[in-house]
């Protein structure tokens, strides 16, 4: 079987080797679609300490079963694997940051991710019912597209809508759309208004229902303007530190600001001590997911509430995969998918 394995920055081979038997309790994955996340863009270009290389990388993945160990899953299941898996066991698990646990199993991390044509899913992932079937007409790359849309939505369960009425998406990338649809679509925010940089992402941003969308190189005014009404929610869902800080010129009264990127050297982003306590201001970071919004993800996307095939604008074989990389890097289009031919 083929795979693609990260060696560090700038290094990716595609290798084979021998074919994969199931272990007690495992099961393996025929690997038919994975996202090509942010994630990975950032390990490939700039590293990643928390990665034990070499790997395998790829961690929104989806697939059918190819054999199993185990009697919970039977050859021929489709199914979304979870990217990460927690011990459920530990105290920062029992204070429900499971999250956060750091006996984290992760795909692409310190587990073989999905840039395989086979994966192995380990006991732990089907133990914790961690590997969720795709039933109904959910494709392969919408199955794969879960993680995305169940880390969003646990970052945005993190606000509270009663008293938001106006929300301002910082970002025009794949995640921003994803949390613009779910913003309008299931917290059913009054007006979002996305800012971005491209104008082919802010078409998206239009068609996924944003009430405003501002292209930051073009309106240079836009914070004045904007400010004009109080914005109840800033959602910085990229990593850049210069849009973070100077998205605080959209900090109005209670306004909760949502962290969900993460920035790739650890930057600083100044906060006046007087905003956070004059304007009593809510700054809430969020990372990976909960089994919760992971399963109300996967509700989402088979009903169809959040569109994830029109956010693929390109799709890769995994002898590209460094193609696909450059492709999320150079912010071309939206998200870009590995596929594998069936057969
Ligand atoms: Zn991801
Ligand atoms: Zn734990």
């Amino acid at each position: 079987m083929k795979y693609a394995r990260f060696y560090g920055i700038g290094d990716i081979r595609i290798e084979e080797g021998a074919d994969l038997e199931p272990g007690d309790g495992e099961a393996i994955l025929k690997v038919r679609a994975v996202g090509v996340c942010p994630t990975d863009v950032k390990a490939y270009y700039s590293g990643s300490s928390s990665i034990k290389v070499p790997i395998v990388l790829g961690h929104e993945v989806s697939g059918t079963i190819l054999s199993s160990g185990t009697e919970q899953l039977n050859p021929g299941l489709k199914v979304n694997v979870a990217a990460d898996c927690p011990c459920l066991e530990c105290g920062i698990c029992r204070r429900g940051l499971v999250n956060m646990c750091p006996n984290m199993l992760s795909l692409g991390v310190n587990v073989p991710g999905g840039y395989a044509e086979t994966m192995r899913i380990p006991s732990e992932f089907i133990e914790r019912g961690l590997v969720y079937p795709l039933t109904g007409g959910t494709g392969f790359v919408e199955g794969a597209l879960i993680e995305p849309v169940a880390v969003s939505l646990h970052c945005l369960n993190l606000a509270d809508y009663a008293s938001i009425e106006n929300a301002a998406v910082i970002g025009d990338g794949p995640n921003a759309l994803i949390h613009l649809q779910l913003l309008k679509r299931i917290k059913r925010v009054k007006n979002v208004t996305v800012i971005g940089l491209s104008e082919n992402r802010l078409k998206f941003a239009t068609r996924f229902g944003a009430d405003h969308v501002v292209n930051i190189s073009r309106e240079k005014n836009f914070y004045s303007e904007m400010k004009k009404e109080q914005i109840d929610l800033v959602d910085i869902t990229i990593g850049n530190p210069e849009a973070a800080a100077e998205s605080s010129h959209l900090l109005g009264k209670g306004t909760h600001i949502l962290i969900f990127g993460g920035s790739m050297n650890d930057a600083q982003i100044p906060v006046s001590m007087n905003d956070v306590h004059y304007k009593q201001l809510r700054v809430t970071g969020s990372t990976g997911t909960d089994l919760k919004s992971y399963s109300n993800a996967l509700d989402l996307v088979k009903s169809g509430k959040i569109d994830l095939v029109d956010l693929i604008t390109a799709r890769f074989r995994l002898e590209d995969l460094a193609s696909a990389l450059d492709y999320s890097r150079n912010l071309r289009g939206l998200k870009c998918a590995v596929e594998f031919p069936d057969g």
